[in-house]
């Protein structure tokens, strides 16, 4: 195999001990989005924030990497609801001081191919609703219904997102509000939900058809999480113009702007603990950060399986509450570079999920029993496609990157070998399922045969070298009714000065991780210093 060279795009301060600032007055754990968003408010509120990551870049998921000439993002393909003065819309631009542009995708952003029918989602509410019924007309009913429960959820998740900053006794003080607000249903099964509406199995696959941004079949998924993300891409999907690494980027200023800073290269070994009290971290090379308030962005599991002192984590019950939450999947990414632009070859902006049958969960079922069965999801997206910028960076050339599941256990053998050296049986084992995948993309675009310039394969061991995440974790934890129910997983934590922040305290997804970066600043500051800011920033 070819020596792969490291990607030059990086942003972010390579962390030395001599580069730390005297004091800091909060330490950050990891730099995604969760980070980034909570350094930037306590930042903008005057706190000197030291964001330490451990990747050679900053961004979390959000980062990109250039190779051979090409430029490809790890975990962002479309982000919704900022077509518009939306919430959403407004944190993004806050952040970034109005510097992040957002480039909408074409009108059908996704298409479904399932078994040999092809479906699609169309942008807009009306739209949306509309198509929904031209594809199955005599589901009109229970099309209507289902948008109804969309409603519904949207009304409840303002409650969900505010419950995790409420104190326990307050929490028990709102029971019957939050009881009210937030129905059963949306704690049940996806498929339970949606099969009490319609029998006909083709709507409800499409309706799921987005269950890879989630990670969970139908079966297995919360509907909660289902409805959060259905509403958030109903108004259709858009790009970051620049490249997904453009968030960190238009971020990191404001951390800088209150004299904080975003290490990369900078390991966190340890939150170290006194008396119940976090008292800083201790770095790789065994340099301590002495800071009463630390912010774990790195995921629960890192957090409270390694990062803290395993009596402390027992102590707290934190090692017992880790049993109740699963990691989500592991998955296979395939990088691939063409020489053309995207209209000369054909590449649309809208992402292909392309299915086996409309069964998710048996396809699943049967692909984790049996490596040669069909991938039971494959995700295709075309990132120069989408970004109007990318001629400019990179001219006559395309990208597409293919994402599709693959349990950590299949590669664990190699677990503790060195990225690029983990010899010829790693390397066959991946580029067989690598070459499977890149089939699945010319049985849908044929012209593409004879024009990839280059391709490479990555496997959750990949996510776990470059995002630290143990089991190579797709989205962090699992997103089971079960999970979605667990009280522990808020920003406040049982240690004094230790919070908690990114996808796994609310949801996965760009706009989840910022969203939990908010509930952590309004838990660490309170109501009345959030509001103003909060007035700011929705103005
Ligand atoms: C393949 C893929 C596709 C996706 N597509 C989309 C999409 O299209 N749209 C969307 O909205 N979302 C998408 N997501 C999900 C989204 O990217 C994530 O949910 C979100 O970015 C997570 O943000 P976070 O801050 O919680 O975590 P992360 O971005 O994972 O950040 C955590 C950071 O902590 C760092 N860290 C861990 N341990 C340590 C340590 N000990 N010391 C220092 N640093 C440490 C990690 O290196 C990492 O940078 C996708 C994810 C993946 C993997």
């Amino acid at each position: 195999m070819a020596k792969l060279s490291p990607s030059t795009l990086r942003i972010g301060y390579r962390y030395r001990p001599s580069r730390l600032a005297e004091h800091y007055d909060a330490v950050v754990i990891g730099s995604g989005m969760g980070g980034l968003t909570t350094a930037a408010m306590l930042s903008d509120l005057g706190w000197k924030v030291c964001v330490l990551e451990q990747h050679y870049t900053a961004g979390g998921y959000t980062h990109s990497y250039e190779r051979n000439g090409y430029e490809w993002d790890v975990g962002v393909h479309y982000i919704g609801d900022v077509g518009a003065k939306t919430r959403t819309r407004q944190m993004f631009d806050y952040l970034s001081d109005g510097n992040l542009k957002w480039a909408p995708m074409d009108e059908e952003y996704d298409r479904f191919y399932i078994g040999d029918k092809i479906f699609c989602a169309k942008a807009g509410r009306q739209q949306f609703r509309d198509n929904l019924v031209t594809q199955f007309p005599d589901e009109q009913q229970a099309i209507e219904a289902y948008i109804a429960l969309l409603n519904d959820a949207g009304n409840a998740m303002t409650s969900i997102g505010m419950t995790r900053v409420l104190e326990p006794w307050q929490q028990t003080l709102m029971t019957p509000y939050l009881k009210w607000k937030t129905p059963d249903f949306l704690y049940r099964n996806t498929y339970d939900v949606l099969a009490e509406l319609t029998d006909d199995d083709d709507l409800i696959a499409v309706i799921c058809g987005q269950w890879g941004d989630m990670g969970l079949p139908p079966r297995q998924s919360t509907f909660m999480v289902h409805a959060m993300i259905a509403r958030h891409y109903l108004y259709g999907g858009f790009y970051p113009v620049g490249g997904s690494w453009r968030i960190a980027d238009s971020i990191i200023p404001k951390i800088q702007a209150s004299g904080g800073e975003v290490f990369t290269y900078a390991s966190v070994e340890r939150i170290n603990v006194e008396d119940g009290a976090v008292t800083g971290v201790t770095m790789k090379d065994g340099h301590r950060i002495n800071c009463k308030q630390v912010i774990s962005t790195a995921g629960v599991i890192n957090t409270f399986d390694h990062l803290l002192p395993a009596d402390v984590a027992e102590s707290f019950g934190y090692s017992s509450a880790l049993k109740s939450v699963e990691p989500s999947f592991g998955h296979l990414g395939v990088y691939i570079g063409l020489k053309g632009r995207a209209e000369e070859l054909g590449l649309p902006k809208t992402n292909f999920w392309i299915y086996p049958e409309n069964n998710y969960d048996a396809a699943v079922e049967r692909f984790l029993e049996n490596k040669d069965a069909p991938f039971p999801v494959v995700y295709i997206s075309f990132p120069s496609a989408k970004d109007p910028d990318y001629e400019n960076r990179h001219p006559g050339t395309s990208t597409i990157e293919i994402v599709a599941p693959a349990p950590y256990e299949w590669f664990k053998e190699w677990q503790d070998e060195t990225w690029g050296k983990r010899g010829d049986d790693y390397e066959t084992f991946k580029s067989n399922l690598g070459d499977r995948l890149m089939e699945e993309m010319y049985k849908k675009l044929p012209q593409l045969r004879g024009k990839v310039d280059y391709y490479e394969v990555s496997t959750p061991l990949s996510t776990n070298w470059f995002a630290g995440y143990t089991q190579g974790e797709l989205y962090g934890l699992a997103h089971t009714p079960s999970r979605m129910q667990q009280k522990w997983l808020r920003p406040k934590t049982k240690i004094s000065g230790l919070w908690l922040s990114g996808q796994d305290i609310l949801t996965c997804g760009v706009t989840g991780a910022m969203m939990a970066g908010v509930l952590t600043t309004t838990a660490m500051v309170g109501m009345r210093k959030i509001g103003p800011l909060m007035k700011r920033v929705y103005s």
